[in-house]
């Protein structure tokens, strides 16, 4: 790969990967925009939408939870800039009227946090009990054992250097009756729609990094780490051997395969 990341060390791993994320975290969002045509926020809309959070009912509703008044604990994972904390927060609060849902943003880079930091000046939330920053690595959270009623991590895993570290992790804070969420880049199902996101993916990416963030070798690094994360099934697998127990097919594929939605419940 660029970074020949499978011949380093896996600190060194974590630490390049600490770099790209330092970089991009100014441009992150723009570079978001560019990269996915806008299509990640349908993406980040839907997969909140899907869990509902704060609300009292449905199949996902974490069922060992707080009752409603007290509202749900959310951590999101690799939360970077906030995008899915605070989607997840305007749903708690204005679809399901639950005002002690409260979310705790949590990333390994203390540059993406900050941007997050910065942003949530612009929302309800700034300085309430509802939003807080935690820097930790996911792998390693201080975070106590059966605490959180719904994990979320969105384009996060695929950077994380042990995965299945992270799944067990994931399981150890979450409350039995918990909810694992994971959405992220995936296997595009059919052919030739696959040829067309190669060549996206491979060419344009790159480009669009090199000429807008002026950092080609970070959106390469994003485009390879897509490439190496595990297909549909074989995360699933990985989620169920964590101990999850996993709701129907197991993932839900959004725009042909480009991301997935993958869930797990906590037994
Ligand atoms: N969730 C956000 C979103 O959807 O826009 C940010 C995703 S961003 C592509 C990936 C994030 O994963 C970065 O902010 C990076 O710092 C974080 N990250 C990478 N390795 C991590 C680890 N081991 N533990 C926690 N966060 C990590």
């Amino acid at each position: 790969t660029h970074f020949g990341f499978e011949n380093v060390a896996e600190h060194e791993k974590a630490q390049r990967v600490a770099g790209v994320f330092s970089s991009v975290a100014s441009s992150y969002d723009t570079m978001n925009d560019l990269m996915s045509l806008g299509i990640h926020r349908l993406w980040k809309d839907h997969f909140v939408r899907s869990l509902n959070p704060g609300s009292n009912s449905g199949s996902l509703t974490p069922t060992t939870g707080p009752s409603p008044s007290q509202g749900w604990n959310i951590l999101d994972i690799a939360g970077g800039t906030g995008d899915i904390a605070f989607r997840m927060l305007d749903h708690a609060h204005n679809v399901n009227h639950s005002p002690h849902t409260r979310v705790t943003v949590s990333d390994i880079n203390p540059d993406m946090l900050a941007e997050g930091r910065k942003r949530s000046l612009e929302t309800p939330y700034a300085n309430s009990k509802n939003l807080d920053f935690l820097v930790a690595n996911a792998e390693e959270l201080p975070v106590p054992d059966n605490s959180v009623d719904l994990y979320t991590v969105a384009f996060g895993i695929r950077n994380f250097t042990d995965k299945e570290k992270a799944l067990r992790e994931a399981y150890r804070v979450l409350k039995p009756g918990g909810v694992f969420a994971c959405l992220e880049f995936s296997g595009v199902t059919n052919p030739l729609f696959e040829a067309v996101y190669k060549r996206w993916s491979f060419g344009a990416i790159p480009l669009i990094g090199q000429l807008v963030a002026g950092d080609r070798a970070s959106y390469q690094y994003l485009v390879e780490s897509i490439e190496k994360f595990p297909r549909q099934d074989e995360w699933k697998n990985m989620i169920q051997a964590a101990g999850f127990v996993v709701p129907g097919k197991g993932w839900e594929d959004l725009t042909g395969g480009i991301a997935a939605i993958h869930k797990g419940i906590k037994p």
